[in-house]
Order: C-alpha cells, then sequence, then structure tokens
C-alpha cells in the first residue's frame, strides 16, 4: 500500500519525494510506504484549507451536515475494507476493528452531522437596557494530529467537529497507523468533497506534526496522544496563543468493592484491562480490590486472562492481537522487568509471546497481570500502555481514593459497588474526567470527554467540541433610554 498525501483535493506524494516504511505489528514487516512529509507539504495543505473556507464557513449548517453523512455513507460502503486495514495497520484484531473502530467512526460524522443542526449560543438580556446575544463562528484552518490506539476511530473525533463548526482541516494520523486516514482520503474524493476542506499530510511527529503545531494561519489544535508529546506541542502553540485541545495520557484505576455484582464486574474487568491489547487510554491499569475477595479476585481473574492467547489479528477468532510497534513492545516488557525489581510477583504472562506461521516474527506480549507493588512505585504510577495491569489489596475507602488519586494523572476511573451513597462520595472525590460506575466504556458521544492533572487541557464530545472549534463573539444592543 503506498499512502499519499491528500492535499486540495488530489492524491499527492511529498514535495521531497521521500517516504517512510509502514510495518504490519503482526509479522513484523514492511507492507507499505508512508510520506515523509515537511513543512512545505504543510504549507500546501494550509493554503489549500485557507482558499476553501470561506465557501465552507458559509454554505449552511444543512449543507455541512449532508457532507458529513456523505463521508459516514462511504466509509460504511467499504466497511470491510476499512476494517482488515485498521486490524494490518495497527495489530488490532479483526472482530474489533468490526465491531468498534470503524462503526465509531460512521457514529462520529453522523453524529456531528446531527449534533451542528442542534447546536445554539447564548443570549443575555439586560432587562430594559439591552440585549447580548453571542455568535458562535468557525474559526479558520485548524489542526488535528491523532495517535495510533484507535486510529480512525480517533482522527474522525477530531475531524468531525472541526469540519460541522464550518473549519477546513489540515490532520495527521499516526505516523504509525496511517492506513484508515488515507482510505478516508479516497472516500472524500469519491463523495467529491470540495477540495481543501480537509487536508490529511501523512508523516512524522517531529516533522509533519510539528509544522502544523507552529504554522502561523493554523487557528486551534486539537491534540490526542502522550503527554510528553501535549507538553512539546503546548510550548510551541502557546505562545502563539493558538486555541488547544490536548486529551493525553492516563493511568486510570479500576475500584473494586465486595459488594459488587461479582460475575458482570469480573467479565467486564478483563475487558477494561486488556482490550485493543491495553492500548486505550481509558483501560483500568491499577486495579484496587476490596480485601475481603482479593483471593477469590485474583484466581478467578487470573483463571480467566490466561485464557486469553494473543494470536493473528486477521483470523476472527483472535481476542488479542499485536502490539503496535517493536519499540511498544520493547517498552512494555521493560516495564514489567521494572515491576520485577519493584518487587512484583508475575501471577500470569510477563513474556513476549511467540506466535507461530505468517506470525513468527511479529510483536505480541502476554496479557500479564501483577502483585505485590505499593500504590507509588514506578509501576503504578507511569503509563505502561499494554497489556499490563497490577491488582493491590485495600481495606477502607479512604485508603483506595488515595491509591487512585495518586498519580499525576486524571483521565478516567472505574468503580464497581453497589452502595449508593458511597457511589456518590467517590464520583465527588475521584480526580478524573471520565468515571465509569458498575460498567467501562459505555460511551454517549453527547458527554464531555477528557481528563484533568497531566491527563490534559480541556474536552471533546458534544457540544463541548464544537465550542472548541468555534470562536465565541458577544454582540450588546443597546435600546436603554440613556
Ligand atoms: P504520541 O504523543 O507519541 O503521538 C500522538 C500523535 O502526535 C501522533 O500523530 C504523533 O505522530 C504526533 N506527534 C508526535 N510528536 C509530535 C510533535 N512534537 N508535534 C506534533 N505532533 C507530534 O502518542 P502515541 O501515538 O504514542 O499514543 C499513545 C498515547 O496517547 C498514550 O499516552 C495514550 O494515553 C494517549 N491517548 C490519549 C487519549 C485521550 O483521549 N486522552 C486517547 C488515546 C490515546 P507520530 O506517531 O507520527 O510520531
Amino acid at each position: 500500500m503506498q499512502i499519499l498525501n491528500y492535499i486540495n483535493g488530489e492524491l499527492l506524494a511529498p514535495k521531497s519525494g521521500n517516504f517512510l516504511d509502514n510495518y504490519e505489528p503482526a509479522t513484523g514487516k514492511v507492507y507499505g510506504t508512508i510520506p515523509d512529509s515537511d513543512s512545505e507539504d504543510i504549507d500546501l495543505a494550509v493554503q489549500a484549507a485557507k482558499n476553501a473556507f470561506p465557501n465552507w464557513a458559509n454554505c449552511g449548517n444543512e449543507t455541512r451536515a449532508e457532507w458529513l453523512f456523505k463521508i459516514a455513507e462511504g466509509i460504511q460502503k467499504h466497511f470491510q475494507e476499512f476494517a482488515a486495514a485498521e486490524s494490518r495497520d495497527n495489530g488490532k484484531p479483526i472482530t474489533l476493528a468490526q465491531k468498534v473502530d470503524i462503526p465509531r467512526a460512521i457514529s462520529n460524522f453522523e453524529f456531528y452531522a446531527k449534533a451542528i443542526t442542534q447546536y445554539h449560543s447564548s443570549s443575555h438580556s439586560m432587562e430594559g437596557k439591552a440585549i447580548n446575544y453571542t455568535l458562535r463562528q468557525a474559526m479558520g484552518v485548524v489542526g488535528c494530529i491523532s495517535p495510533w490506539n484507535l486510529p480512525l476511530y480517533l482522527f474522525s473525533w477530531k475531524i468531525a467537529p472541526a469540519l460541522a463548526a464550518g473549519n477546513t482541516v489540515v490532520a495527521k494520523p499516526s505516523e504509525i497507523t496511517p492506513a484508515t486516514a488515507f482510505l478516508l482520503s479516497k472516500v472524500c474524493i469519491e463523495i467529491g468533497l470540495p477540495p481543501g476542506v480537509l487536508n490529511i499530510v501523512h508523516g512524522s511527529g517531529g516533522s509533519t506534526g510539528t509544522a502544523i503545531v507552529s504554522h502561523p494561519n493554523i487557528k486551534a489544535i486539537s491534540f490526542t496522544g502522550g503527554t510528553a508529546t501535549g507538553e512539546k506541542i503546548a510550548s510551541i502553540a502557546a505562545p502563539k496563543f493558538k486555541k488547544l485541545s490536548l486529551e493525553l495520557g492516563g493511568k486510570n484505576p479500576n475500584i473494586i468493592f465486595a459488594d459488587c455484582d461479582y460475575e458482570k464486574m469480573l467479565t467486564t474487568t478483563v475487558l477494561s484491562s486488556f482490550s485493543n491489547q491495553g492500548q486505550i487510554c481509558l483501560c483500568g491499569s491499577r486495579i484496587f480490590v476490596e480485601r475481603s475477595i482479593y483471593e477469590k479476585f485474583k484466581k478467578d481473574f487470573v483463571d480467566r486472562v490466561s485464557l486469553l492467547v494473543p494470536g493473528d489479528p486477521s483470523d476472527s477468532a483472535t481476542k488479542m492481537g499485536a502490539v503496535v510497534s517493536k519499540s511498544h513492545m520493547e517498552k512494555i516488557l521493560s516495564y514489567i522487568e521494572i515491576a520485577k525489581n519493584e518487587g512484583g510477583t508475575i501471577l500470569t504472562g510477563g513474556k513476549q509471546r511467540f506466535v507461530g506461521g505468517r506470525c513468527e516474527n511479529g510483536w505480541f506480549v502476554e496479557p500479564t497481570v501483577i502483585e505485590g507493588l505499593s500504590y507509588d512505585c514506578r509501576t503504578n504510577q507511569e503509563e505502561i500502555f499494554g497489556p499490563v495491569v497490577t491488582i493491590m489489596p485495600f481495606d477502607t475507602e479512604e485508603e483506595v481514593l488515595k491509591f487512585a488519586n495518586s498519580t499525576r494523572y486524571g483521565l478516567a476511573a472505574i468503580l464497581w459497588t453497589n452502595n449508593l451513597l458511597r457511589t456518590h462520595r467517590l464520583a465527588e472525590l475521584l480526580e478524573c474526567g471520565i468515571l465509569w460506575v458498575n460498567c467501562w466504556l459505555v460511551r454517549d458521544l453527547r458527554t464531555p470527554f477528557g481528563g484533568v492533572k497531566d491527563s490534559g487541557v480541556g474536552r471533546e464530545g458534544g457540544f463541548e467540541a464544537l465550542d472548541f472549534f468555534t470562536e465565541p463573539k458577544n454582540v450588546c444592543i443597546y435600546f436603554g433610554n440613556n
């Protein structure tokens, strides 16, 4: 697969003529190339987006909504091709791409097609004297940068509201997972999206990403990725007074009280720990279990996790695929070594998994459960972002709250209890942007999505994203007598 940039409605090679290799995680082999774009390509994309802006911003909400529905239909038409590409590029099981990634990308476009027609602004009356109303206007050209873990899902989660609000877009997917963004460009060409409205430029973070973040004509940056990258982006964009939305890393607690619905908790906890090989920013990676059920949970959980065997992602029976890259696999394995050095005991997993056949050189890690660590050790404080969880007993609500809130992160938390009062107490006290009680990853796209502390700044989802991608302007009309 030779991937090209999508700029001004056309598929183009990068100006430099340089390409990067694209790897298939399940085989460890190169299977295509992607443009190694630089600031020249970004200049071209920004110019195209600038030219397209006036017509796009002024064509009306209904018209933009129709275009978003057409994009959604275009993805639906090529559904199996998208799912196969996502699985191959990322290493995720094909069934996950079919059930989660691609349906959600379609929903993102459909959701914002509908949302923009319901979006409204506020009015403030100064009785007898004046009326204020707030215009919410498109900003111009905006930049969207997304990570590799849920490639099209998160890419479209930014692009859809940005376009719906009337902006034109320069977007970069992760260089590690560019395939479905490329297929999206082909859909845009197929449906005849006006040139320049959406531009997709491929390349590395350091080159292509930095060129987007620092470009003087890009007014806002919506970024999802690691906290260290978020810091870099903020240091470039903040002095230029760009609007910034940063969705960053996490180290989410999963808190299990003895009074929970045990079977439901156990089944969901396997999923919340290891879905997408643990490479979801919302996975619960620190599992705290009330002491009275700790030993039972440990046995049952380890039994279930041991049944999760990594395999070829293209096989529809596979529940656990490859991790995304060799360097990421090495990072995960190095954290398992750190955990051992910190005194942790590996209850299951702990090693690279060698899968035979076409996957003999692929990057697979066994699902790993570790116990015996303190809440404040590195393993329990730093983001691993792989199929590795720790389990720890606790005695009181106060103690588990201290454990849960002890990291620099504050993205999501999971709580298992049937005690209503405790639920409300902890909902107020847990430091996170998203709390799931007796469930995980139940998503209503209208709700605010994002984290506190070093997990980010700003919120996505619902009207929050439309607020981010528009500039409010207050108009005050005086009609008083003096
Ligand atoms: P990175 O921060 O490495 O990369 C994210 C994106 O930023 C990629 O497109 C990357 O490009 C690009 N990038 C890298 N460096 C720069 C730079 N200096 N300037 C501009 N862009 C840059 O994250 P990962 O892709 O490794 O994703 C994993 C991380 O994302 C985890 O920390 C995870 O928690 C977080 N995440 C957060 C979510 C949330 O909603 N809060 C959701 C999903 C993931 P390239 O890949 O080409 O280098």
